[in-house]
Formats: structure tokens, C-alpha cells, sequence
């Protein structure tokens, strides 16, 4: 292999180096000249490559993996040096970018320090709860840094971490054959209660979805709060019930949490617990959020939230998706009272805001019922969307009013 100090160089076929050059950190395998085999070549899965025009000239640094996108990058400086201080310097530019945003804060300790390619690291992700990091890496180049990702991030005092949990089994590519571990890297246990906008969470990272709370719904949940008062809450797709809790702060009066998973419903339960005493005005149901919507009766709820996990993952199962996005909120027109709110979502990657927005707007057709658009909502300023990549913003959210 060509190589260039001491890492495999990677050359793009002619006229391929424009997204670089815009400082897109993604190079596919299809824009390489040759897409390099670890079987056969010098080269394995998450090295550090440096990546070259088809006229040699340099264009950065990145993490080499074996799919569709090859070289995820780390520099557009092809001399930088990708080691712990790399890292540190990342990691204190992420840092410094909450403090700008005003996390952590008295009221929440909850939020994401390091949002992939957002933050300048693409294939990372750190949440924080309180003193504890819980890091997923998405590329094998991350899971071989995690050791020295760990110790940058209890080597910088103003993000006072004790602890770093990794939970990598169900985000790295399975075909890498990595085996990751989900363990403590650094530290061990020091509690699992964190504070979002002056509510308390259990959060498990040990056998939750993702880092075991999602944080990037904290400005619409706070949103929501604001919506709540006398009003009769659905909270479909509760997980850890963080809605729920905030429309009870609210004023609701009455609400009730819908989830498949019983584990989700006890953690909701627990959450309300947490929160309120003696909380009488709170039920939770572990059942199909479909099936809930077809079997309840019309004008029973005056705020509904549908926070669906993504219907699609990949580009090919778009047009299910948005067919799943349809249906869903069809059932949700259908059965909302008169004057009713409704906080529709989707986390979904491959589906755009333009995509979301139709399949939302043919169910109101569908139903027939006036509708105005309250707000347009997003992911928190804690999930930056670097602007050279703009597949960073995934969160949409509509609120709508149902006459
Ligand atoms: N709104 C949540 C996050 C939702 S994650 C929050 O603010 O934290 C999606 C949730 O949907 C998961 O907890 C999952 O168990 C649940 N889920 C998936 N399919 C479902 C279905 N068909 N009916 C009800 N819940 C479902």
C-alpha cells in the first residue's frame, strides 16, 4: 500500500475530492481509485489513514472501515498527529461549546458532550449523567481510541467525570467482528439519578436503549410542560416516561404513558415516583402504541405525543417508514379532541423534515380536521449540526393544533 508518514494513503478517483474540500467528513468507497481489502492489504479496520486527491494533493486524516463509507475524517490537516491530545482538544472544544449553551446547569446535569460528526469526531458519542460518560462508538477507529478517549475525558476538570461507562455492542458494525464489551472503562458505578431542566431521572445505561435516556428531547419536553396545564395527556412511545413526568410538572390533568416494553413502563412509573408523591393522576400502559390508538375512544386525550423509535434506519426501508408515519398519526387526527394538541416526531435519519412533513400532512387530510402549525421542532443545541454535514440533523418534530 501507498503510504504516507506512516499510515496507508488513500487516493480519490479524478474529481472526487469536492466534498472534502467542503469539508464533508465522509469519503465513500466508490470515490476511492481502490478500495483497500485488510484481508489481502497492509491496512485494518479503524487505522488512521491519510486521504489524497487523484493528483496527490492531501486532503486530511481519517478512520478507515470496510462499507460504504470508507474514511470517516478526523482533520482536513494531513499532518495532524490523531493521538490523546487529538482527542483532549476535541473533546475541550466540544466542552466548551455547552458551556456556551449553558450545560451543565443547576437544573440539568443530562446532556450530550460530543455528538459525532457535530462535534468534529465522527463515529463518537458521549452523553453525560452527572460525574458519568456513557460513550458509544459507531466505527471500529473509535472502539480502538476508547481507551484514550476515556482518559481525555477525566483529564479535563471542568467536565468533572468519575466515571466512563462504554456501551458499543449494538452500535459498532457487527461484521468488524470487534467483540466490544459493555463495561466501565474508567471508574465504576456512582449513582443513576440525573437532572433535566429541574426533573429527576433514573437513567439505566447498563440496560437501556442507547445511553439510557434521550436527552435530545429536552427543549420539546420543556415545550410541552408548557402545553400541559388542565389538559389530558397521551404519551405514546413513553421509554422513560421523560414527557410523561413533564406534563404531571405541567399541570395536566390527567396522563397516561403507553410503551411496548414493560421494562420502559416501570421505569416510567418509577420516574413519576421519583418526581412527585402519592402522584394520583398518572397511568401507564405496557402495549402496542397501534393497537392502543385503535381501541380507545374518540376526545378521551387533549395532547398527544407520538415519539416513535426511527421506522427507518437505512434509505431502503424509506418508503415503509414514511408509510408507518402516515398511519400513525392518521390514528392520532383521528382521536384527539376537539381544540387538541398534538407533538408529532421522527428520529429518523433517512427520512428528510420535507418527507416527514408530507406523510403527516396526508394524514390530516385524511382525517379531514383543520390543522395549524404550532411549531417546527429539532434536536438541542447540545446535538450541533456541523453545516458541512447537514445528515447530522435527524430530530423533527411538529406541534400541532387539531380543531
Ligand atoms: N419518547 C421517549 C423516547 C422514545 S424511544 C423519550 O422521550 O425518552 C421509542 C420507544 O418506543 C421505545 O421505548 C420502544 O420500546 C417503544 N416502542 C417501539 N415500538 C412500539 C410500539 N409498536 N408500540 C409502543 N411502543 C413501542
Amino acid at each position: 500500500m501507498e503510504q504516507y508518514n506512516n499510515t496507508p494513503l488513500l487516493r480519490l478517483k479524478k474529481n472526487k475530492e469536492e466534498s472534502l474540500d467542503r469539508f464533508h467528513p465522509w469519503v465513500f468507497s466508490g470515490a476511492l481509485t481502490h478500495m483497500p481489502q485488510p484481508e489481502t492489504e497492509d491496512i485494518d479496520e479503524g487505522d488512521i489513514v491519510t486521504v489524497a486527491a487523484n493528483d496527490g494533493r492531501l486532503l486530511g486524516r481519517g478512520h478507515f472501515q470496510v462499507g460504504s463509507i470508507a474514511v470517516r475524517m478526523l482533520s482536513f490537516d494531513p499532518e495532524q498527529e490523531i493521538d490523546e491530545d487529538f482527542y483532549k482538544a476535541r473533546l475541550k472544544q466540544a466542552s466548551a461549546l455547552r458551556r456556551a449553551i449553558g450545560l451543565p446547569s443547576p437544573r440539568t446535569d443530562a446532556y450530550r458532550l460530543v455528538h459525532g460528526e457535530g462535534d468534529f469526531l465522527p463515529g463518537l458519542v458521549v452523553d453525560i449523567y452527572g460525574s458519568t460518560a456513557v460513550m458509544q462508538a459507531h466505527s471500529p477507529g473509535m472502539h480502538f481510541a476508547r481507551f484514550a478517549i476515556a482518559d481525555a475525558l477525566t483529564e479535563l476538570p471542568e467536565l468533572n467525570i468519575k466515571s466512563v461507562y462504554y456501551k458499543s455492542e449494538t452500535t459498532l458494525p457487527y461484521k468488524a467482528r470487534l467483540d466490544p464489551q459493555n463495561d466501565y472503562l474508567l471508574g465504576s458505578f456512582i449513582g443513576d439519578t440525573a437532572m433535566e431542566n429541574g426533573l429527576r431521572f433514573r437513567v439505566d445505561w447498563l440496560r437501556g436503549q442507547k445511553t439510557g435516556f434521550f436527552v435530545d428531547q429536552r427543549d420539546n419536553r420543556a415545550l410541552l410542560r408548557h402545553y400541559s396545564k388542565g389538559r389530558r395527556v397521551l404519551n405514546m412511545f413513553c421509554y422513560t416516561g421523560g414527557f410523561s413526568v413533564y406534563a404531571i410538572d405541567g399541570g395536566a390533568e390527567k396522563v397516561v404513558s403507553v410503551d411496548s416494553s414493560s421494562k420502559a413502563i416501570a421505569l416510567t412509573d418509577a420516574n413519576v415516583a421519583l418526581n412527585f408523591n402519592d402522584c394520583n393522576i398518572h397511568q401507564a400502559a405496557a402495549t402496542d402504541a397501534f393497537k392502543y390508538l385503535d381501541n380507545m375512544e374518540a376526545g378521551d386525550f387533549d395532547l398527544i405525543i407520538l415519539d416513535p423509535p426511527a421506522f427507518a434506519k437505512h434509505r431502503s426501508a424509506l418508503h415503509n417508514a414514511l408509510q408507518g408515519y402516515r398511519r400513525l398519526n392518521a390514528k392520532a387526527f383521528e382521536k384527539i379532541a376537539p381544540r387538541g394538541i398534538l407533538f408529532t416526531f421522527s428520529c429518523s435519519q433517512a427520512v428528510s423534515k420535507e418527507q416527514f412533513r408530507l406523510a403527516v400532512f396526508s394524514a390530516a387530510a385524511q382525517s379531514r380536521r383543520k390543522v395549524r402549525i404550532l411549531h417546527q421542532l429539532t434536536q438541542p443545541a447540545d446535538h450541533p449540526v456541523n453545516i458541512y454535514h447537514p445528515e447530522g440533523e435527524y430530530l423533527k418534530g411538529l406541534v400541532l393544533y387539531v380543531e
